[in-house]
């Protein structure tokens, strides 16, 4: 299952919970590449710089990221994709990459969200940089620098969650990222969610458009 949608539409979020349910990996390409950037290997070093300015981390790169962690014997059963593909390019990579390993079957979570409430969900957004989970002050009651509820370290903004780098994430996500809609339309595969509700109710709604989607 890919999980596909602009930044703040809960992509993290529903692919934890659909992870959870399903019982197969989440696999996240911001959250490998802020571990790549904490452990600043040259990679993540570099990623960093592109993701505080909003802009996306060369296809290549992300093209091998993600055909290393698919043919591990852990997706083997089925996975959540989450934050991949954002180009044309890599939504093309992945239908090979999914050729070489047989995957015949899967379904994309198109996360519809209009542009105003992502802006205000990402300015409300906070990280535990422990963990990488994400709060929002909107429902947990925290905000930058309270205790991260569940390990009590002290929460931080992310820093491409920055107005001037939203506003760019948005415009790259509308230029680069939406065709790949087209790209899955004409596949049949898209199945939109309205995301602008309440996490349960999104989880809820997505559970009974897909119901079990995983090959036994
Ligand atoms: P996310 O956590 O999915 O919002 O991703 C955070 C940032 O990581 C993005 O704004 C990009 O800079 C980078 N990134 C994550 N996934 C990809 C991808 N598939 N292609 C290019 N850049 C990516």
């Amino acid at each position: 299952m890919l999980i596909f949608g602009p930044p703040g539409g809960g992509k993290g979020t529903q692919a934890k919970l659909l992870a959870e349910d399903f019982g197969v990996p989440h696999y996240s390409t911001g959250d490998m590449l802020r571990t790549a950037a904490a452990e600043r290997t040259p990679l993540g070093t570099k990623a960093k710089e592109l993701m505080d300015a909003g802009q996306l981390v060369p296809d290549q790169v992300m093209i091998g990221i993600v055909r290393d962690a698919l043919k591990t014997p852990a997706a083997a059963r089925g996975f959540i994709l989450d934050g991949y593909p954002r180009t044309v390019p890599q939504a093309e990579a992945l239908a090979q990459i999914f050729k070489d390993l047989g995957i015949t079957t899967f379904t994309v979570i198109n996360m519809d969200v209009d542009d105003e409430e992502l802006v205000r969900r990402l300015g409300n957004r906070v990280m535990c940089p422990a963990e990488g989970t994400i709060f929002s002050s909107d429902l947990d009651d925290v905000r930058a620098g309270s205790p991260c509820p569940s390990c009590g370290k002290s929460l931080i903004q992310r820093d491409d969650d920055r107005p001037a780098t939203v506003r760019e994430r948005l415009k790259v996500y509308h230029a680069k990222t939406a065709p790949v809609l087209t790209f899955y339309e004409k596949l049949g595969v898209v199945v939109t969610v309205d995301a602008s509700g309440s996490i349960d109710v999104v989880h809820r709604e997505i559970k009974a458009l897909v119901g079990s989607p995983l090959q036994s």
